[in-house]
This record gives C-alpha cells, structure tokens and sequence, in this order.
C-alpha cells in the first residue's frame, strides 16, 4: 500500500497538452473516484478512516489534476462537485435552510499566497476595496448546524452530503456549552449557526486512559472520537464524552444585523455561545503568515486539535459578492499543516535490551515519511502497552509524530486486518534475554517493566553502556558512535568482541580492533537493498599492495580515548552508568566530594544531603558501589590513567577542611554553584540540608526554612560578609562575623 504520500506529492505527472484522456488516464480516474468514495463513506459514516488524511488528501488532489487536464470527464456527482458525507440511515434527514459547504485546501504557503493574490484580484475587480483577513483555527472536529428561532435551539445537525443532515438535536443538547436558549435579547428570527464540535485534548487523553483501565480500546484520535461520539444513538451516551464546540460560521439569517464575520463572533459570544479566542482580523498575506507559523508552534500546547488554519474574507458584502462554487465558498481558503499521523505496516516487533537491562518492544514499520522526517520504529513501551494499544503483527498502523515528539504508533486499522497477507499475529514477549539468553524477570514483582539480570556481561546492556559513556554529557568521545558501539562489544566477526566489560576501555589497542568486522546492509545510491554482507570496521580492507590499517575514525578514537582520561570528575560519574545518576547529580556529587574516592567513602546520609542528589540517588549510589565489579571498573580506569579527582588550586588555603557548611536564599556576589565551589576548593563539604552535624549555615536573601531550622539547632548562621569572613580566615572568621550578628546596631564595626 503507498503510505505517508502528501497532498503535494501525488504519482506520474500528467503530460501537458494531452488533452484527451487516453485510456489508461481514464481508468486511473476511474478508479480514483471510486477510492475516493470509498474513503469519505469510512470517514463520514463510520468515523473509521482505512486510510489518513494526507493518504486520502493525495487521493484527491490526484483527482482534481485530472479534472484540471481533462475537464470533460467530470461528471456532476464527482467526489469534486459534492461536499463529502451523506445521511445514514440511522437518523432522520434534515434539510438545511442554507447549504453548508466544505473548504478549499491548500497545503504549502506558495499556494495559499497565490490564493490570497487572486481573492484579492477578484475582490479589487469588483469594487469591494481592499480585504481583512479573519484568520482562525482549523479545529479538527465535525462541522454542526444549529438553528435558532428568536433565540431557541429548535434542530442540531451534522452537515450531511452539504444539503441535507442528520438530525442529532438530542445529543448536541448533552454539550452544556451550546445553550438551549439564548441570552439577552434582540436575536434574530432565524439563524443558523455553524460551528465545529470537539474532544479538548486533555480530556482526550484522559477519557482514553479511563477507557484502557476499564479494558476497552481506546479510540483513534479526538476527531474521530468526537465524530463518534455526537453520532451516538443514544444521547446518554453522547453525554459521558467531554465534547465541547466553537461556532465558525453562519448560515440563513433572518434580522441579523451584523456586517461582518467578526462582528457576528462578538454578538454570538454575547449571546452566550462558544466562539474561538484564537481568531483574528488581519489586513495582509505578511500577518497571515505570521499566524500561521505562531499556532504551528504552539499547535501542541493548544486545548484542541488543529489540522490547519482558516482565512476568510471578513466583511459580508464582499463574501456574498465572490459567491461558492458547488463545493466550498470563493471567499475562504484552508492551509492544512504538514501531515502528523500516516498508516503503514508494523512489519515486526522486536525488543530492546537497555542501558539497565529493561526489554523495551518497539515497533518495526514500513519506513514512512511524517512530520518531516521517516520513520521506520517506535517504541511500544513495555507488554502492557501493546496489549492496551491492541496492535498485531502485520497490522496496518496509524503512526502519529506531533512535530518533534517522539512518533507513536496509535493502533491499528481495523478494518484492514482481515485482509493483511501474511495474516496478523499477536507478539508474544520473549521470556530468555534475545542478546545472552539468561531468564528475564522483573526487577520485583508486580513491576510491568521486565529486564536482563545479567548486567555484568550480557552483551547488549554492554553495547548500551559503552554507547552512553561516549556521548557528549559523559567522556564525549565522538569516534564511539552507535555502530561503533556494537562493533566493540557485537560483532559479527572475532567470536570474541574486542570488549567484554566497559573496565577495558582504556586497554583497547590498535591490534584488539584489525579483526572486526560487522554485518552491514547494502545500499545502492544510499538506498537500502535488504542484502547484507560483512565489512570490516575499524581497519582499512587492504589489498595485496596495501596491507590493511586503522582507519582514520579509528585514529581519531584512541585519540579521544586519551583525551578522555583527563575530563572532569563528573563527567566520569555519568559514563559509570549508575541509575539516576546524570549530569546534574554528577555535577553536584563532584562540586561536594571532589574525588571518587571520596564519594566512595560517603555514608548514604551524606550522600543524599549534597544539594542535587537526595535519598533516591544516594542509594543508587551506594548500591551500585557495593558491587566488586563496579568498584573493578572504577579502579581499573583510574590504574589506566583516567583522572579521578577534580584538580585542585594548590595555592588556596585549606580553611575549611572538616566543616560542612549549608548555603541558602541568594548570595549577591556568588551563584549557587560559585558558592559550592568556594567551599570545596578550601576542603569544605557543601551539604544541602541543615542537620546537627551542619557547621555553619550561610543565608542569603529570601532564605527559606533552613535558616529557621538552623535557628532550631543552633547552627551559627552567617550573612555574605561573614561568609567571606569564613573563606578567608576559617573557623576565626567566621566565628567573628556570626558572633557580631548578636551585637545591637552600630556596634559591630
Ligand atoms: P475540510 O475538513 O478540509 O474543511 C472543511 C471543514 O472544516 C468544515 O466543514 C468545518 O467543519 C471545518 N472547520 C474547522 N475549523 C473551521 C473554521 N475555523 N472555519 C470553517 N470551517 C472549519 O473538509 P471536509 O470536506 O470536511 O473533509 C476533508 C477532510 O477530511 C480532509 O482533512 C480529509 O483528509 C479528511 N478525510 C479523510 C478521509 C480518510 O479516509 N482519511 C476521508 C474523507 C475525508
């Protein structure tokens, strides 16, 4: 099946001048229509799309060029001519006083500055001056018509095939936001309101997640789900989904006295329905713009769902003067945004064995192109989520990527199952590690999360740890990249890799590294060819001239291998792996202690009283020091050279050495951070609460409770001046200056 295709990027080009249709543009037109119809029926009748929306918007703009060339085969009842949608038998047909029209797309700013140009030209040409753009969202909902006779809700329906609706007046009165009666006073006689009705995307979210709990499938996406769920037989049914409504339009009117779109939103609202906080009035293409590129920024902090952003000719004179074609007004233009949710295949799911051993499924896909990158995995997250998702493998997919979020899949087409070739079958998670075999089990019982026991050599925890001790926030070793992660530590080919526990790094020499080689795809101009063969990776191939030899990224590694003997202690602390221990808690453990050996010694207590670290990660701390193993890499890297202690300023006085000393609220003349530093190069210990074994306590501006408990404990307390004091001079000092806090005004100097 084409996946992830953009309106814009349709199939074979339609050759210029071949004005008539040759038997074969016939047939793919054909075919198309038939698509097309095919698609609006699973769209519009049963809120359950078999493909996306940027799949069925290709379909129809594919279907529009060929009208365009060859305008001789548009038939009345072509998908172009209608508005999508019919009425299902289920509800009653009702006719709307006024058509209720669709909206004319465009997907790249070029084209709906060229649209923008051309309204222009025409409004110009008829004497209508120059127009104000409303511009608002595009909610992704479904459009709903609401009439109200002197002020009364007398029939809601769903917009139908354009003409006619159906009647959904007892479930749209379950939506407490539309009222029943209008308030204030001079309504019109007669009016149809338009507007689009919506699930909020908290409320989305959570209504999925009580759905899931109670062991139901969670729906789709809001657009679908607020579709579904206002075309509900049952209107109590309607009544338990958060759906909620903006008005973006009118239809007949009789009395009403407003004279632009704008105007009749500020009366609407007066008269208490939902209009959009979102629109504006703009007098050109260069503030539209603007709009559009602010709420494609904002589009995932927004309440709803948007799909695209709406502008509209304001004023109602020049709106009925442009008119409609049989489909959608000449006088508004929707730019849809890029795509975010496509369908593929899930071709497999296969599982990843972490950093800490934690078995992560994730998704193998079709490769696919959403929100401007292809994706080809997801992550599925643990056992419980594929079953909550309810996705086979074989399945097709919905795969949705919200601009830089990481992409998910969304569950399965449905409808589509039964026709997948192989059939779909359930994932079954393996019970043996994939990469060492040994039982997985959960860390304890009752956790979803399942993991590898076999930390210690299980080789691709080691991959993982060897990947992350090289990355930019540990020993930043730009040579140790994914692919040269597995190829020290997987390789297809010695037996035994160069890398059998992360303690060797440093031992690694040129002559353990000729023989690997790893298994690599075949690309052919950068396209993958499924085939796959062994490459050498860390030496050159060689030939009978040139005997094979480091490459130059080998070069490079051992390189940055030396240079990572030397950086900052906290830097080593990341690339231990220990759990919760980032960059953050490094920085902290190494501003404190200043030496591995020192944060070794630590007691739990002290550990977690370094500001930045807390209980959580002195435990992990402490339970990771308690292995041999662990303390084996440690010591193996410091007998390789690698520095273990953060250098110090020889030149500083000592005056701190056995004080632990707690700063609090803001210094003037030093950062958190300078503060901390200050202390440590004396040989002070920089805590972060106030206990009895605190010595002093330094309080800044605005500090808070822990100069209350120091208070409490008795702790001598210091302002800047007598933490200077302390620096300078130690104990003395600092004694001096607390002990002249006690004397009355005036007469400390
Ligand atoms: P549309 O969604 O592109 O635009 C028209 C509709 O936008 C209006 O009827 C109205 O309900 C809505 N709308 C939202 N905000 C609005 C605003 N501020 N002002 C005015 N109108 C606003 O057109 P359509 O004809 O309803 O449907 C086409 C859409 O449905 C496309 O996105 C298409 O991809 C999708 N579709 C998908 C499939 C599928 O199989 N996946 C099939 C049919 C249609």
């Amino acid at each position: 099946m084409s996946t992830g295709k953009t309106a814009a990027g349709t199939a074979t080009p339609i050759p210029a001048g071949d004005l008539v249709p040759s038997a074969d543009v016939r047939e793919e037109y054909e075919a198309l229509v038939e698509q097309v119809r095919k698609h609006r029926f699973a769209y519009y009748q049963e809120d359950a799309p078999v493909i996306s929306d940027a799949e069925f918007d290709g379909l129809y703009r594919r279907l529009e060029t060929i009208e365009a060339m060859h305008p001789e085969l548009v038939a009345n009842d072509s998908p172009t001519q209608e508005v999508g949608g019919e009425v299902s038998a289920a509800f009653t047909a009702v006719e709307h006083l006024q058509r209720m029209y669709s909206l004319e797309d465009v997907f790249s700013l070029e084209e709906l500055e060229a649209w923008i140009a051309k309204a222009g030209a025409n409004i110009a040409k008829l004497g209508n001056g120059t127009p104000a753009w409303l511009t608002e969202l595009k909610i992704d909902g479904l459009a709903v018509n609401l009439l109200y006779r002197d002020g009364v809700l007398i029939r809601a329906a769903t917009r139908g095939d354009g003409t006619t609706g159906e009647d959904i007046t007892h479930n749209v009165l379950t939506i407490k936001e539309i009222p029943q009666r209008l308030s204030g006073d001079g309504f019109p006689a007669e009016v149809e309101i338009r507007g689009e009705v919506f699930i909020p995307s908290k409320a989305f979210t959570e209504f999925n997640e009580a759905l899931i709990a109670a062991g139901k499938a969670p729906l789709a996406n809001p657009r679908n789900a607020a579709a579904g769920s206002l075309r509900q037989k049952d209107p109590a049914e309607t009544a338990k989904r958060p759906l909620k409504m903006y008005v973006h339009g009118i239809g007949a009117r009789e009395g009403l006295q407003t004279a632009s779109q704008s105007d009749t939103y500020r009366q609407l609202a007066e008269w208490g329905l939902p209009t959009s906080p979102y629109a504006e009035v703009l007098p050109g293409l260069a503030d539209v713009l603007a709009f559009i590129t602010r709420y494609g920024d904002q589009r995932h902090s927004l309440t709803h769902e948007i799909d695209g952003i709406v502008v509209k000719v304001d004023d109602f004179a020049t709106q009925r003067a442009l008119g409609y074609t049989s489909r959608v007004p000449r006088w508004a233009v929707a730019y849809k945004y890029p795509p975010e949710e496509v369908n593929t295949k899930l071709l497999d799911i296969a599982v990843n064995v972490g950093r800490t051993g934690r078995v992560t499924p994730y998704g193998v896909m079709e490769p696919v192109k959403v929100a401007g990158s292809t994706v080809e995995m997801a992550t599925l997250h643990n056992q419980e989520v594929v079953k909550a998702k309810g996705v086979k493998i074989g399945d097709i997919v919905v795969l949705r990527k919200a601009g830089d979020v990481i992409p998910e899949i969304v569950g399965p087409v449905l409808a589509l199952r039964d026709q997948q070739d192989p059939p779909v079958r359930d994932f079954v998670m393996p019970t043996q590690c994939p990469a060492c075999g040994t039982p997985l089990a959960p860390a304890k019982e009752g956790d979803v999360d399942i993991r590898c026991p076999n930390s210690r050599s299980c080789p691709a925890q080691l991959r993982e740890r060897v990947f992350h001790l090289a990355g930019r926030g540990a020993f930043d070793i730009e040579a140790l990249g994914w692919e040269a992660a597995i190829a020290l530590t997987q390789p297809a080919e010695p037996d035994v890799a160069p890398l059998t526990t992360e303690a060797n790094l440093f031992r690694l020499t040129p002559a353990d590294l000729a023989d690997v080689r790893i298994r690599r795809e075949k690309r052919s101009k950068g396209v993958a060819s499924g085939e796959f063969e062994l490459v050498p990776y860390f030496f050159s191939k060689g030939t009978a001239k040139t005997p094979s030899k480091p490459t130059a990224t080998t070069e490079k590694l051992f390189r940055e291998l030396d240079k990572a003997k030397t950086q900052p202690l906290w830097r080593v602390l990341v690339a231990l792996s220990i759990r919760h221990v980032g960059p953050r808690a490094s920085r902290a453990l190494a501003t404190a202690f200043g030496s591995m050996d020192a944060i070794r010694k630590a007691s739990e207590e002290e550990l977690a009283n370094v500001d930045g670290v807390g209980p959580v990660i002195a435990a992990a701390l402490t339970e990771w020091f308690a292995e041999d193993w662990h303390r084996g890499i440690v010591d193996t890297w410091a007998a390789d050279g690698v520095r273990m202690e953060d250098e110090r300023d020889e030149s500083m006085p000592r005056t701190l050495e056995g004080l632990t000393i707690v700063v609090t609220g803001s210094l003037e003349g030093f950062s958190r951070d300078e503060a901390k530093e200050a202390i440590l190069i004396r040989g002070g210990k920089a805590a972060g609460s106030v206990s009895k074994n605190t010595s002093y306590v330094v309080a800044g501006e605005n500090a808070g409770t822990k100069l209350d408990k120091a208070e409490q404990l008795g702790v001598p307390v210091l302002d800047e001046d007598g933490f200077r004091a302390l620096l300078a001079d130690g104990p003395a000092g600092g004694a001096a200056e607390s002990a002249e806090e006690d004397l009355p005004e005036g007469e400390g100097e």
